[in-house]
């Protein structure tokens, strides 16, 4: 760490766009330091197997890619500390952050906090998360060929998630709480001409079933209750897949940077810099569409490219 605390690149978050501004900067000299926050690595580390991540055609555990994104950004001086940022005030240059009780000052900052996945709120989701449970079609849907798979919710992701999982499930059932969707006209029309696609309406779940032999942890459905009728029923499926919306993760910059109704942050086009000059916003922190890990390694390449050029013009 720097006597100072004083840093030319401040990176916020560590997932994919974190790790790879880390890495781009550490390679142009810029000695970043990297805040992990409460969750060192990102989304990927509560997934199981990564296909789609390009350079890994057996594969790869989204723990342990996320472990080689840090290794290689360390190999070239990134510095990581496991700890949240509380605070930070963008108001000057440098900018400061607050973690731990300390403040840290940095000539440029990215942001890279990510989104967080709406989860139900209850206790038995997360005892089978990755092993049947996921909130991420595109990611997992592969594993659930000709097999019978529940999706949650009633918006634009659910009917996505619930159409592209049609590609491999046998079938698709459609949870809803309500009895009418959220989702646009077109992808309800989409979803409801799907024959593999049926839907359960006004419905809940209580629990998240499973069981777990010899350490081999299994879903195995849910309990469904009706809103209406307080009806409870044991649904068998294999897979569970959360499209209850996201959340992204910008709590802390409330204020202080331009954000959308939902909370993502907004850049300026063609770049990654937010409102404020020499602060930079990348992954899925500011990405309400795509939310890819390699989309997110590819704009945190992008922000460190562009904090790079801000310090030759502004030192
Ligand atoms: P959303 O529109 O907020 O829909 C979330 C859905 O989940 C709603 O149906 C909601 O039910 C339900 N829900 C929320 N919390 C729940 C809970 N605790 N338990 C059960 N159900 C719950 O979120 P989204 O579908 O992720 O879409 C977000 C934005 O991205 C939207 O603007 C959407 O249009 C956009 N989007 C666009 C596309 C596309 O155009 N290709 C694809 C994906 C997303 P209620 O309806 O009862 O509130």
């Amino acid at each position: 760490m720097s006597d100072t605390n004083h840093y030319k690149v401040i990176v916020i978050g560590s997932g994919p766009a974190g790790l790879t501004a880390a890495l781009y900067t550490a390679r142009a000299n810029l000695s970043p330091i990297v805040f992990e926050g409460l969750q060192p690595g990102g989304q990927l580390t509560i997934t199981t197997e990564v296909e789609n991540y390009p350079g890994f055609p057996k594969g790869i555990m989204g723990p342990e890619l996320m472990d080689l994104f840090r290794q290689q950004a360390k190999k070239f001086g990134a510095e990581s500390v496991f700890q949240e940022v509380t605070s930070v005030d963008f108001s000057s240059r440098p900018f400061k952050i607050v973690s731990d009780g300390t403040t840290y000052f940095g000539d440029t900052i990215v942001v890279s906090t990510g989104a967080t996945a709406k989860l139900l709120g209850i206790p038995s989701e997360h005892e089978y998360m990755g092993y049947g449970v996921s909130a991420c079609a595109t990611c997992d849907g592969f594993f659930f060929k000709n097999q019978h798979v529940m999706v949650i919710g009633g918006g634009d992701t659910a009917m996505e998630e619930a159409t592209y999982l049609t590609k491999f499930a046998s079938k698709v059932s459609v949870v809803h709480r309500r009895n009418e969707l959220r989702a646009s006209k077109v992808m309800q029309a989409r979803a409801f001409s799907n024959p593999k696609i049926e839907f359960v309406w006004d419905s809940a779940v209580d629990e998240v079933l499973g069981k777990n032999e010899g350490g081999r942890k299994s879903f195995t459905g849910v309990r469904l209750r009706n809103l209406k009728t307080g009806t409870i029923t044991e649904f068998a499926c294999d897979g569970l897949f959360l499209a209850i919306g996201h959340q992204p993760n910008t709590k802390l910059f409330e204020g202080v940077l331009d954000m959308d109704t939902v909370g993502y942050l907004i850049t300026k086009p063609h770049s990654t810099e937010t409102n404020v000059a020499g602060v930079f916003a990348a992954g899925d922190v500011a990405d309400p569409t795509y939310r890819q890990a390699v989309s997110a390694a590819g704009s945190g390449c992008m922000a460190a490219i562009d904090a790079e050029r801000f310090l030759v013009h502004h030192g």
